[in-house]
């Protein structure tokens, strides 16, 4: 839909383009009603003379005042004529040319002198032009002295005029080459075409080298120069007044301009004679046509705020103004000013239109600052994005294997290892009361929990108060000469009564933004919902690993204990010892007391049993009131000598049930690892046939399996 409107835009513009072009080639033919005036006989010296095309010169009789001394020359202004002399009687002057200056003639020439025969002021002369375009002459008598001047003037202004020219296309070029602008590449073809129309206009480009293959065109050249110059301004315009945005209708006017233009360029390329008169208008029309589009274009820049636009808008008027005169006056005035006045105004144009460009430098610049920021903005999106993935899957893989106590820091330290490089940080510490039941304070890296144990020592109480609040902060907090350091205090949602903080500072002190506490929440929270997981899964595993009645391990979990022990004992050929533990006559518990009070008899010896074991003796309930108790590094001495313990502790202990006391004893097995023994089965049999021989010989007493029983 959308490329359909573009295709449509573009065929109106070429179509209005084309339409224009052809009206410009037309319009001579209105203009033909204005027939040229034949060239009077005898015209008095200083008066506009209009001399058509023709290919045999045409011959003008001019006056010459009596005033005029012997130190007097004719001095013609400078206009595309192919040829000009002058004549008295069978005298003739030098003929000179626009488009063949003279090899010895000054750099900028500003007219054709020719010094008058000594009684030319009696006699009159003639003045021969041959040219192939209509030119209107306005001959003139001057005194030396004042030729020389108006040459002199007429030279600096023309060399001022291209070096102001040619340093404004070169800073256009290079504005062009730094910012890569389309805009500046407009000025640089405004300012070098008006470089070059001016050349070729003011007949200056004939006499350089390496210009004056341009005479070949003749006229023609000259009128194709001035199209191109007036496709750049359409375009320079465009760009300057920013039209796309502030008036499509215009800037589409403007493209139409352009290609008509550029077309006109083309045909004025054609040397056909007789396309002469008709782009001899067509060209003055196109020209009118570019100048009032420039007003227009500048004025919408007025409108639009623009900078510096009320000066371009000014001195594009101006420009008008002498073009027009330019165009016309040489039939109503002349002088100095009508005839430079034009070069200077589009100089002035060219200076004030980049002095604008330059102004828009600094917006680019601040375009493209916007947009490093941007990319700099979600580079760093990105980076935190992997740190929070990075610390996620650290706290599933790391927690799992701590023991609670361990667990909660280590989540913490994680997100200190992503935190300081991430946000620069020189120090953080976490402060937690409470959390799982453990206080804690970890300072990162561990150098500075001097500062942190000074700065909780007095403002622990407003601490828990911003924890409470579960909004991020920024303090001046501090003793001494860290006063004034600005400290991140970020709270945790650590489940009350516990609390939590998080304290985070920078080495220059300066305050975080709020996406960077927002992203410290954020890794906080990971850190104690991770904790939090971990020590409850860690809750879960412990209850499934222990018996429920007497909390000591479960069947399953001393089984698994007993192999490990087995083949760690195996390979490191070290001690190992097996009891079993049967409490006598327990039935008759059950049915005397009730299944309760069998509960509780059977937790009390627990009790009894866990009170006479070392740290590393494993303790399991092997099933009904049969416990096992694994030795690792005793032998069978030691083992016995503890079962005896054990036997006689729980024949001591006053066991109570609803105040009704309940006196028990127990059997006790004991067997030993023998050499090459690597799992449990043989020696937990002994044990048990050691336990039944013990039941057998009357319980309440410790039987010692034999290395081989039979
Ligand atoms: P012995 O001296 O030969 O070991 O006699 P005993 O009665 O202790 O032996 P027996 O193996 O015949 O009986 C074990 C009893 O332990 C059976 C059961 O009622 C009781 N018992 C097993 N597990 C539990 C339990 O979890 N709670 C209670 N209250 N009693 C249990
Ligand atoms: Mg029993
Ligand atoms: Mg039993």
């Amino acid at each position: 839909m959308r490329d359909g409107q573009g295709d449509w835009a573009g065929a109106w513009q070429r179509a209005t383009g084309f339409c224009l072009f052809a009206a410009l080639l037309l319009s001579p033919l209105l203009a033909a009603a204005v027939a040229q005036r034949p060239a009077p006989s005898r015209i008095p010296e200083g008066e506009a003379l209009h001399v058509p095309a023709s290919r045999i010169p045409v011959r003008i009789r001019l006056a010459v005042p009596t005033a005029a001394d012997s130190g007097a020359s004719l001095w013609v202004q400078r206009a595309p004529v192919d040829e000009v002399w002058i004549e008295q009687g069978a005298w003739r002057s030098a003929s000179q040319g626009f488009f063949k200056p003279e090899a010895e003639g000054p750099a900028f020439p500003s007219g054709f002198v020719f010094d008058l025969p000594a009684d030319a002021n009696k006699t009159g002369i003639d003045l021969l032009v041959r040219s192939r375009a209509p030119v209107t002459l306005r001959p003139q008598v001057r005194t030396d002295t004042v030729v020389a001047q108006a040459r002199e003037r007429w030279a600096v202004m023309s060399g001022a005029t291209y070096a102001g020219l040619l340093m404004l296309a070169i800073v256009a070029l290079s504005l062009f080459a730094a910012v890569r602008d389309r805009v500046y590449l407009s000025l640089l073809a405004f300012g070098a075409s008006a470089l070059a129309w001016l050349a070729a206009l003011s007949g200056h480009a004939y006499a350089w080298p390496w210009a004056s293959w341009i005479a070949l065109w003749g006229v023609q050249g000259i009128w194709a120069l001035a199209m191109l110059h007036c496709a750049a301004a359409a375009w320079l315009a465009q760009h300057y007044a920013a039209l796309a945005d502030t008036s499509p209708k215009l800037a589409r006017l403007g493209d139409s301009l352009r290609f008509a233009t550029l077309g006109l360029a083309a045909v004025a390329l054609v040397r056909l004679d007789a396309l002469v008169p008709i782009l001899d208008w067509a060209v003055l029309i196109a020209g009118a046509l570019t100048l009032a589009y420039g007003v227009a274009a500048t004025f919408i820049a007025v409108r639009h705020r623009i900078w510096n636009s009320p000066s371009v808008f000014t001195i594009v008027l101006v420009l008008a103004g002498a073009c027009l005169l330019r165009a016309w006056a040489p039939m109503v005035l002349s002088g100095f000013w009508v005839r430079s006045g034009m070069q200077l105004a589009l100089l002035a144009c060219v200076l004030l239109v980049t002095i604008g460009m330059i102004g828009r430098i600094a917006h680019v610049r601040d375009e493209r600052d916007r947009e490093r920021l941007a990319r700099g903005d979600s580079e760093r999106r990105l980076e935190r994005e992997a740190a929070r993935v990075d610390l996620v899957q650290q706290l599933q893989r790391r927690l799992r294997e701590l023991p609670p106590g361990d667990l909660e820091w280590a989540a913490f330290r994680s997100v200190f290892e992503r935190l300081l490089p991430l946000l620069q940080l020189e120090s953080a510490a976490l402060v937690a009361y409470g959390f799982h039941g453990f206080d804690l304070l970890l300072a990162e890296p561990i150098s500075s929990k001097p500062h942190y144990t000074d700065l909780l020592s007095s403002r622990l109480g407003m601490m828990k108060g911003l924890a409470r609040t579960q909004a991020p902060v920024q303090l001046q907090l501090g003793n001494g000469d860290a006063l004034h350091l600005s400290h991140a205090v970020v709270p945790l949602p650590i489940r009350a009564p516990g609390w939590g903080v998080l304290l985070l500072r920078r080495a220059d002190g300066s305050s975080f933004s709020d996406e960077e506490l927002a992203l410290v929440t954020d890794f906080g929270r990971l850190a104690v919902q991770h904790a939090d997981e971990a020590a409850a899964a860690l809750t879960l595993r412990k209850s499934a690993e222990l018996d429920a009645l007497t909390g000591t391990f479960n069947r399953r979990t001393i089984d698994l204990w007993l192999s490990r022990c087995f083949s760690e004992a195996h390979r490191e050929d070290g001690l190992l010892s097996v009891l079993f533990v049967d409490i006598d006559h327990f039935k008759s518990i059950n049915d005397t007391h009730g299944h309760a009070a069998g509960d509780a008899c059977l937790r009390q010896i627990s009790e009894v049993l866990r009170r006479q074991l070392q740290p590393s003796d494993l303790l399991g309930r092997y099933g009904g009131e049969e416990f096992v108790i694994v030795l690792p590094g005793r032998n069978g001495d030691d083992a016995r000598q503890l079962g005896e313990r054990i036997r006689a502790a729980v024949e001591l202990v006053r066991l109570e049930y609803e105040d009704k006391p309940i006196r028990l004893t127990v059997s006790v097995g004991v067997a030993t690892r023998l050499a090459r023994e690597s799992d449990p089965a043989a020696a937990v049999s002994r044990a048990d046939q050691a336990l039944y021989a013990a039941k057998r010989s009357g319980r309440n007493r410790v039987n010692v399996a034999p290395a081989v029983f039979t």
